[in-house]
């Protein structure tokens, strides 16, 4: 179901510092999420979503970020999309994050984007504008080089080869670009042959970074749901969650140690960082000042 609603706020500051992303500010353009991957964490019951295939477009958003940027004392980044994709299919209707975009390139604010699709590109002229004036990065969530096991495990998004032929026309265009490599779902995608496979394709595609976790996190809200799927994609693989993590929340694969290794290896063999060179606007504003005042 598809509901359009009013926002009060759009833009929220982000616990500093940001050592993944580097973010000042974040928003959600949208509430739910169309790309239903099975182990998303937005679905954990802290969050309040009733039901998260239910799609909330907060149709005030861009009037809200163009109200809000003038009065911002610092150009930080604003990250899209913590608790959903904002290139879910709909975006293509709705057209938020363009015009959001916009409104950024506009008082030239950097952006930070993680997403699953390639619908981004799209968006290629607005990247490369806002990175010709401060900076415009993109990271893939890419958990597995397998477009089948994807298509099983995150069933709304695009295919893994879709977001690598994306990030490859984004790094050519000169947009940081890199992979989220998270979740490696433990039993499921946790296996050398998936490591080989997303770093020479991450390699093949001009990723800059990959920031990697062999596990995943499951609260109450999250663990049943994805509980209930992989019951019914992966024979005997609940009992094995079951087993080894319980009630936890963060379940480490018990292979990380050999999978991290292996990363590492083919990590500094294709010369790609573990993780994001962070923009910090504040730094670059001062030194700026100083100059002048030489
Ligand atoms: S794309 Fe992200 S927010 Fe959307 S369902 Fe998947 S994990 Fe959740």
């Amino acid at each position: 179901m598809i509901t359009e609603i009013h926002a009060k706020t759009i833009l929220n500051s982000v616990k500093q510092p940001d050592d993944w992303f580097g973010l000042k500010y974040n928003m959600n353009l949208y509430r739910g999420c169309q790309h239903q991957c099975i182990y998303c964490d937005s679905r954990s019951a802290c969050y309040h979503i009733e039901n998260f295939a239910d799609i909330h477009v907060k149709t005030n958003a861009v009037d809200l970020l163009a109200d809000a940027l003038p009065r911002k004392r610092i150009r930080g980044t604003i990250g899209f999309g913590s608790m959903n994709d904002p290139y879910m299919p709909i975006e293509r209707k709705y057209r938020l994050c363009r015009r959001a975009l916009e409104v950024i390139a506009e008082h030239k604010f950097p952006v930070h984007i993680i997403t699953k699709s390639d619908l981004v590109l799209r968006d290629l002229d607005l990247l490369k504008r806002i990175n010709a004036d401060s900076y415009a990065a993109v990271s893939f969530t890419i958990t597995t080089a397998d477009d089948e096991l994807a298509r099983k495990i995150e069933p709304g998004a695009p295919p893994s080869s879709a977001r690598f032929a994306a990030m490859k026309t984004l790094s050519d265009a000169g947009i940081h670009s890199g992979v989220t490599m998270m979740p490696i779902l433990p039993f499921i995608a946790d296996n050398l042959e998936n490591v080989d496979t997303l770093l020479e394709q991450s390699h093949l595609h001009g990723a800059n970074y990959i920031l990697p976790w062999f596990g995943l996190t499951l609260r109450t809200g999250s663990r049943e749901y994805f509980y209930e799927k992989i019951d019914k994609l992966f024979l005997g693989v609940k009992e094995k969650y079951i087993w080894q993590f319980g009630e936890r929340y963060e379940c480490n694969s018990p292979k990380s140690k050999v999978l991290y290794a292996r990363f590492e290896e083919l990590r500094q063999q294709f010369g790609i960082a573990d993780r994001m060179t962070i923009f910090a606007p504040e730094k670059v504003e001062k030194k700026t000042a100083q100059m002048k005042l030489l």
